[in-house]
């Protein structure tokens, strides 16, 4: 878009000097040509270089804002000298370049109507100074009044347009993350998640666990209390678990059915057993009841965990294993438990340099 823009302006100069040169008066022409080729032609290039080496840098459009301006006050200029040596001070030009900067140059409302009233301004002050007819300048006013009006509308629009996008956007991204029943982060996620954390703590050289939490004997409850209440039980449980992790590395994900997720980054590996201790503690307080299960009254989960030193050997999937191995573990032990797989950390993990040949 930025680029069309420059590659748009530059093209249109070359034309009107073409035209410029073959149509006007020499005395005109030379200077008007000067003007374009060793002042906007530059700071054009430099621009279309600028917006492909930092296409996202916020500060490009700065430089169309005025570039653009400097480009039609240039252009009214210029009008205003061949005025000077008889030819007529024409408006149809300035409109064509006010309608450029509001919607070629993709400005935002704001920057447009910056870079758009200055035109007018220049061709009011130059208008008067080549002693325009009255009556020519009151329609010439009269129109870029307008044309500024309809550029500012228009700029408006687009901002508008771009901002709700950007929203829709986003809302996308979040319902694409988020699982529908319960809010939190999706299996989806979750998997991401796992595999980016898992690529930082291989470059740091530090350890991930995974915790795999499964509501018991939750078909019961279903089949005791009904699907509605089965969904409001998972949304509590889901919100207790979410409860639970504070850092920005730590994830609780929803991660099928009853089983729900949670990635730890870096933690002590005595804190993974205390931590799962304490889910499964945190569960059962919450009091929901459960006259169908076999091992309490109210609802329990069982919670596998599993800790893992990311490596040229190993990969998320095996951590995920070994945490549902162990959450067979704490199934066949009884339930209403944690159970940890037991993983020694490699000998030789912990050195930093390990990290820089790695
Ligand atoms: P265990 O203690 O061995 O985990 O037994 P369980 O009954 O919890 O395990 P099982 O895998 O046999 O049953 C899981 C049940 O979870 C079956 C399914 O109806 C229920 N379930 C899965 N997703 C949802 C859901 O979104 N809402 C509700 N209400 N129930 C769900
Ligand atoms: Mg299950
Ligand atoms: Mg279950």
């Amino acid at each position: 878009m930025a680029q069309v823009a420059v590659l748009v302006a530059i093209f249109l100069m070359v034309a009107v000097c073409i035209l410029d040169w073959v149509v006007m008066p020499l005395e005109f022409a030379l200077p008007a040509i000067q003007f374009r080729a060793f002042t906007m032609l530059p700071l054009l290039v430099a621009l279309f270089a600028a917006s492909l080496i930092w296409p996202t840098n916020p500060k490009i459009p700065y430089g169309f804002m005025a570039v653009g301006a400097l480009n039609g006050i240039g252009t009214v200029i210029v009008g205003g000298i061949a005025a000077r040596s008889g030819i007529e001070f024409v408006l149809w030009g300035t409109i064509f370049v006010t309608f450029y900067v509001y919607l070629v140059c993709g400005l935002r409302f704001r920057q447009a109507t910056i870079a758009g009233w200055p035109v007018f301004l220049t061709y009011f002050i130059v208008g008067i100074f080549v002693d325009a007819p009255f009556v020519k300048m009151a329609y010439g006013t009269l129109f870029l009044v307008f044309t500024n009006l309809i550029g500012m509308y228009a700029a408006f629009l687009f901002e508008w347009d771009a901002r709700e996008l950007y929203q829709k956007n986003k809302q996308l991204q979040a319902l694409a993350r988020t699982d529908g029943l319960t809010g939190i982060d999706n299996r989806r996620c979750f998997d991401k998640h796992l595999s980016d954390a898992w690529r930082q703590a291989r470059r740091e050289q530090h350890g991930i666990a995974v915790l795999l939490v499964d509501v018991d004997y939750f078909k019961l409850y279903n089949d005791f209390y009904g699907h509605k209440p089965g969904d409001a039980c998972l949304q509590h449980v889901a919100a207790t678990l979410a409860k639970s992790v504070h850092r920005p590395l730590d994830q609780v994900a929803r991660y099928g059915g009853e089983e729900f997720a949670i990635v730890l980054y870096n933690p002590n590996k005595q804190f993974v057993c205390d931590y799962a201790d304490e889910l499964v503690r945190s569960i059962a307080k919450l009091g929901i009841e459960h006259k169908a299960s076999d091992i309490a009254e109210n609802v329990t989960i069982s919670v596998g965990a599993a800790m893992l030193w990311p490596d040229a050997s190993n990969e998320p999937d095996q951590l995920v294993r070994r945490a549902d191995d162990a959450l067979y573990e704490a199934k066949t032990l009884g339930r209403n438990r944690a159970a940890v797989h037991r993983t020694e950390k490699p000998i030789g993990a912990a050195p930093k340099v390990t990290a820089l040949t790695a």
